[in-house]
Parts: structure tokens; C-alpha cells; sequence
């Protein structure tokens, strides 16, 4: 009985192991597309954010890096193949971990631009990754060295020349979070979005970093004032400026619906009755997550509306200002 008890641990033991090694070769696995001449679009499994990668004469560009340390690490050997050399700019389009915890996967030193505001949610409600501790130590010190160590601050729109090629950076307001920052390759026509647009799933909304239902359709009107053709979304498939109309006609839907709902008293459960009746913007629309983790689900999406719209949770405040 003994014995075949042990059997039977060990056979688990080695379905649990193959199914972590799988996994991690699942999310370590990355994927590429080109999205114009000299840019690619880089994907792996899972939750992981899209990221791009510009080719130039001295070497690649980066945006966002997914979210393991060896994801990270892959990423810059793919950079540079794909980028035509060394990376030479990595940027992070917001704070969350599935677009900024690969950064240690690139050298202390390499140069990293995010917005203030990202930075400050990073040592902030993301310390501890960032500063190595608890379960973190276990990355070393050098996770502190990959921290964004140039920032864009306020309206500034800033123009970054690398190898003949014009990046231009700016945070076009609060929506996701209260720091995102948007990247134009300028000469491509090819815009990163960041999760300031997702493609086919629900987006989340970080109330408590700054994001806002309300503020993030203006910001998508002065994101559709660039000029581009084709649209990099945090998550999903790539797009082009209709894609990211159907997206804020999305949030308008259910801000519209939560304004209404916080004017008439509605309790969160009553407005989500209302919303299954009423919302068509997300039609065709998946959920995204980690169950049980986190869902990114309608329900989700009208919850923080409403919270917002409501004052239930009270949301920080204008990081611009
Ligand atoms: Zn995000």
C-alpha cells in the first residue's frame, strides 16, 4: 500500500513538474509579426503585454517587457536580431507587471523612459518587486537598476532620435492608469498603445493608481489627434484608428450607463442588471485573466465604473496636476 502510494506521489510530482515546465516554456516563448518595415510586434502566452520592437541603424528600441525576469532576458536577445543591434531605449507604457517586470532581463545602465508617475507607482504600489524584498529578494539587487531612469513629465512630448528613426513619447492623460505613456514611431506610423487600448477583451481600470473611466475617453481624443496608421494594443491583436474608436464608443457606453446609475442611486448590483441588458459596444468581446486570480470581465468593467462614478472608491488623484 505503502509503495503504491509513493508510486502515485511520485507520478504526481512529475505531472505537476511537466506541467510548470510547460508552462513557464509557454509564457518564455515569445512570438513576432511585423506590424510595418521596421517594426515588430513581439507576443508570448497568457496575460503577457504586446511588445514592439523597432528596428534602427544603431540597434533596437523597445516597448514594454513583459512579465518574468527570463521573459525579459529573451526579449532582449529577439531585440536584437529583430532591431538591427544592441538595445539601445527600452520604455515602459505603464507601472503593471506584465509590461515592466522583464526589465531586469536587460543591463543595468540601459536606458529606460517612462513617465514620472510610472516611476512613483513602481517604488510605490509595486515597491516591493522593485526594491527586492520578500519574495523578491530572491532576483537580486539588481531589479533597482532596470527602474525607468528617464522620465517624462507633465504634457511633455518628448522626441527621441535613435539610429535615424524618431520615437515620440507622451501621456496623453489619465485612462488605465494615471502615468501611461503612449510611443509613436513616427517614421513606421506604428503607435503603442499600451493598455490605453486593448483589442477583444476588457480593459482594467487602476482607480487606485491614478486610472479613470471618466478622464480616459477624453485621453483617447488627444491619442487619435496623432498622426499613425496601425495601433499596437496592450493586449490582443493589432489595430488601426477604427479599432480604438470601438474602444472608447465601449467606454463611453459604460460611463454613460454608471453616471446615470450614481445619479438614480443604483446599488452596484442593480447596474449591472441594467448593464447586461443594455451594453452592445462589447459585443465579440473576451474575458481576460487568471482565475481565480483576476477576471477583466463586463462585470469588472462596470464595477469600477461605477465605483468611480458613485465615489466608492475614491479615485487618486490627477497625477498631471
Ligand atoms: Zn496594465
Amino acid at each position: 500500500m505503502l509503495r503504491k502510494l509513493a508510486i502515485a506521489f511520485g507520478v504526481l510530482v512529475l505531472v505537476a513538474g511537466a506541467g510548470i515546465v510547460l508552462l513557464y516554456r509557454d509564457v518564455t516563448t515569445l512570438s513576432h509579426q511585423a506590424v510595418s518595415a521596421d517594426v515588430e510586434l513581439v507576443q508570448a502566452g497568457g496575460i503577457n503585454g504586446n511588445v514592439a520592437v523597432l528596428r534602427t541603424d544603431d540597434g533596437a528600441v523597445v516597448v514594454d517587457t513583459m512579465t518574468l525576469r527570463a521573459q525579459g532576458a529573451r526579449l532582449r536577445e529577439l531585440a536584437e536580431k529583430l532591431g538591427g543591434g544592441p538595445v539601445q531605449l527600452v520604455l515602459n507604457t505603464h507601472y503593471h507587471a506584465d509590461h515592466s517586470h522583464g526589465n531586469p532581463g536587460f543591463p543595468v545602465g540601459t536606458r529606460i523612459v517612462a513617465t514620472k508617475r510610472t516611476r512613483e507607482y513602481m517604488l510605490g504600489v509595486d515597491g516591493a518587486y522593485w526594491r527586492g524584498e520578500g519574495v523578491w529578494s530572491v532576483l537580486g539587487s539588481d531589479v533597482t537598476g532596470t527602474l525607468p531612469n528617464d522620465l517624462v513629465e507633465g504634457e511633455e512630448v518628448r522626441e527621441i532620435p535613435v539610429g535615424g528613426k524618431t520615437i515620440r513619447v507622451l501621456h496623453p492623460g489619465r485612462g488605465h492608469t494615471g502615468g501611461d505613456l503612449v510611443v509613436l514611431f513616427v517614421e513606421d506610423r506604428v503607435l503603442h498603445m499600451g493598455d490605453l487600448l486593448v483589442v477583444g477583451t476588457y480593459p482594467s481600470i487602476d482607480l487606485e493608481a491614478g486610472g479613470s473611466v471618466a478622464a480616459w475617453i477624453a485621453t483617447l481624443d488627444r491619442v487619435l489627434a496623432l498622426d499613425f496608421d496601425r495601433v499596437i494594443p496592450g493586449h490582443g491583436p493589432v489595430t488601426d484608428r477604427a479599432g480604438a474608436l470601438r474602444f472608447q464608443a465601449f467606454l463611453r457606453e459604460v460611463w454613460e450607463l454608471a453616471r446615470q446609475a450614481a445619479a438614480e442611486g443604483l446599488s452596484l448590483e442593480r447596474t449591472q442588471e441594467v448593464a447586461r441588458r443594455s451594453l452592445t459596444a462589447d459585443a465579440g468581446f473576451v474575458p481576460l485573466g487568471l482565475p481565480p486570480i483576476f477576471v477583466l470581465d463586463r462585470d469588472f468593467v462596470v464595477r469600477r465604473a461605477w465605483e468611480e462614478a458613485t465615489g466608492a472608491v475614491r479615485v487618486s488623484p490627477d497625477p498631471a496636476g
